[in-house]
């Protein structure tokens, strides 16, 4: 009986203690990364910064909408520059730091605010990823470059038609790809997460991935489709093939850490024709948890920064 109390208090200390940790960093605008735990990240220690609460992308498998409140309305989180400035005195200087894991740095807000503009030379010792899925990241290339920072643009098709119902408010691909041969003549070296992969909607990539390795881009990241409720029920309401795809992820797949996956022998077999190709092409490749070996240089793209 008392061995039974004394795991129920060590169960609470625990809890109050994991509750009181994620209370803390709630304040935190740069938080250690962390996605749920996740026993499938392979991610180097790495802390994630976003100025903006929400997205405008509005893309339907979108991750963000299970736990940020009306998550396609995006807000500039308050005081954000002086919340950077306090967070900075807590962390390493020589700190990775990824922005964004969530919520898009450089969505349309960020062209009425200019936050990245104000918050990259307050970065300036740290090694700076940006993940981004927007063109208006090329307007601070001069910048990027003179922090030594890295990019990642996220470029799911190179189909315009798919990409504007999968990713109804981001920029078509065609412009991405031509930020990135910006980003690249202005001598900043970047990776493209071609991600997620959807069964029977962008399987096929290997014209991006040509198109990719034209502009320079050192390195491709990509990731099946992890299914979660919300942004299942927003593809199943548009597209027909969610009827098939459903058979693979409801019968055959399995839940990891709050997500539905695909097999893992089609996990494998879809991630490794693309790996070829990029291999082929002269890029490297990684993929982003998948419980697969390939992760290097980075998972994230990370080796790509300039110090
Ligand atoms: S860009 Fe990223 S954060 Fe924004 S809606 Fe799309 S998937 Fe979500």
């Amino acid at each position: 009986m008392l061995a039974i109390c004394k795991g129920k208090s060590q169960v609470l200390f625990v809890s109050v203690s994991n509750f009181y940790i994620k209370f803390l960093y709630s304040y935190l605008v740069i938080r250690p990364f962390d996605p749920w735990k996740s026993k499938m990240c392979t991610c180097p220690p790495k802390f994630s910064l976003s100025p903006y609460t929400g997205c405008a992308h509005s893309c339907l498998y979108c991750y963000i909408t299970s736990y940020i409140p009306d998550a396609f309305r995006p807000r500039l989180k308050r005081d954000v520059i002086n919340h950077v400035k306090k967070d900075l005195r807590k962390i390493p200087s020589t700190s990775l730091i990824s922005i964004a894991n969530s919520s898009d740095p450089y969505q349309p807000l960020e062209l009425k605010h200019q936050i990245m503009k104000r918050l990259l030379p307050i970065l300036k010792k740290h090694r700076v990823l940006i993940i981004t899925k927007s063109d208006i990241v090329k307007r601070d290339s001069s910048l990027l470059k003179e922090i030594g920072a890295s990019v990642s643009i996220t470029i799911t098709t190179d189909d315009d038609d798919l990409a504007k119902v999968l990713e109804p408010g981001a920029p078509p691909p065609r412009k991405r790809i031509k930020a990135l041969k910006r980003l690249v003549d202005k001598g900043i070296r970047v990776s493209a997460r071609v991600d997620p992969i959807i069964p029977f909607l962008n399987e096929d990539v290997n014209h991006l991935i040509e198109e990719l390795s034209v502009v320079g881009v050192s390195h491709v990241i990509s990731s099946t489709y992890k299914l979660r409720y919300d942004s299942w029920n927003r593809l199943k309401a548009v597209f027909p093939e969610c009827e098939r795809m459903s058979t693979l992820y409801f019968k055959g797949g399995e839940w990891i850490g709050g997500s539905l996956y695909l097999p893992a022998e089609i996990r494998r077999k879809i991630l490794l024709k693309i790996k070829q190709y990029a291999e082929e092409k002269g890029m490297t490749f990684s993929c982003c948890r998948e419980g697969l070996p390939w992760t290097s240089p980075s998972c994230d793209g990370s080796h790509l920064i300039e110090k």
